[in-house]
């Protein structure tokens, strides 16, 4: 049988795909996500990560870095820790870097996390400082999340070229790099690596979104949200395109102009509206 280049979630699937706690459920078993994002340099990073990650279903944030304190002034719910993620409690997933800067110790961050044996997302600053042979070493489901920009770095071709065949060059990442890839934009593509043998499966494409999600901060926001469905134990694909189909849909709810900050405010208006419909 023919499988389609793409495919869009409606609203009811992504109602399904939502984790819901269960009569027996307790916060670890919810899934504990834990946030590697912000420096010295950008702080506000750590806090909208965790943002997003309290939006997101998990039972528990865990945020592992510098700004440990200013995330846990702003929401005091944070599990938080100063140290390298290693030293860290045990996590379900790992969300990495957004604002992380490039210090040597941002750099030995993200290497512990790849070295893990649960889900990772990487975006932003850890897409640049990710090992690339530490990518294809790992086991557990891997997670990037480019905007054509950084999609084009890691391709190693002009954005432009990105913003010309964006389809391509999602799949053309994944089958690349191994990982799920969910490449952002006006419309959010998810792709996941083609296996041998088999037709390459659809990518999912999302469009709730608004041009007022381009904003600063709005995709750290999207990183917490979509690394705390991996530690709600949704797949890679699922916790990708859950994660662009509910940031989209509160970028639309969130009162205009919306800040980053009210984008994830806006996260709860966006799960009632999808579980309304279930
Ligand atoms: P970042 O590039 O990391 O700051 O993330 C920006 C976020 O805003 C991503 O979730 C994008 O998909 C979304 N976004 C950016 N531009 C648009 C647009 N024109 N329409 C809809 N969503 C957008
Ligand atoms: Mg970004």
């Amino acid at each position: 049988p023919q499988v389609p280049d793409v495919e869009a979630l409606q609203h009811a699937d992504v109602a399904r795909l939502l984790p819901r706690p269960k009569a027996e459920s307790d916060k670890y078993r919810r899934g504990v996500v834990g946030i590697v994002a912000g420096s010295g340099r950008y702080p506000g990073a750590a806090v909208l990560a965790v943002s997003g990650a309290l939006r997101s279903g998990a039972g528990a944030v865990r945020y592992v870095g510098p700004g440990a304190e200013a995330v846990v002034t702003r929401y005091p719910e944070t599990l938080v820790s100063e140290g390298p993620p290693g030293h860290a409690g045990r996590v379900q997933a790992w969300a990495v870097g957004p604002g992380l800067g490039d210090e040597p110790a941002a750099r030995h961050a993200v290497d512990e996390v790849l070295d893990s044996d649960v889900p990772v997302l990487v975006d932003a600053d850890g897409l640049r400082l990710m090992d690339m042979d530490a990518v294809h070493a790992r086991t557990a489901p891997t997670l990037l999340t480019p905007h054509a920009g950084e999609a084009a770095a890691l391709l190693g071709v002009a954005r432009e070229e990105v913003e010309a065949g964006r389809l391509a060059a999602v799949r053309r990442l994944a089958d690349q790099t191994g990982a799920t890839v969910l490449l952002k934009g006006s419309t959010t593509l998810v792709a996941e690596p083609s296996r041998p043998g088999s037709p390459p499966s659809p990518v999912r494409v999302n469009a709730t979104g608004t041009g007022w999600l381009a904003t600063a901060g709005s995709g750290d926001v999207l990183t917490g949200l979509a690394g705390g469905l991996l530690a709600a134990r949704l797949s890679a694909r699922d916790a990708a395109s859950a994660a662009a189909y509910l940031h989209g849909l509160a970028g639309r709810l969130a009162t205009d102009p919306p800040a980053a900050t009210d984008v994830a405010t806006a996260l709860a208006a966006a799960w009632q509206d999808v579980l309304r419909t279930d």
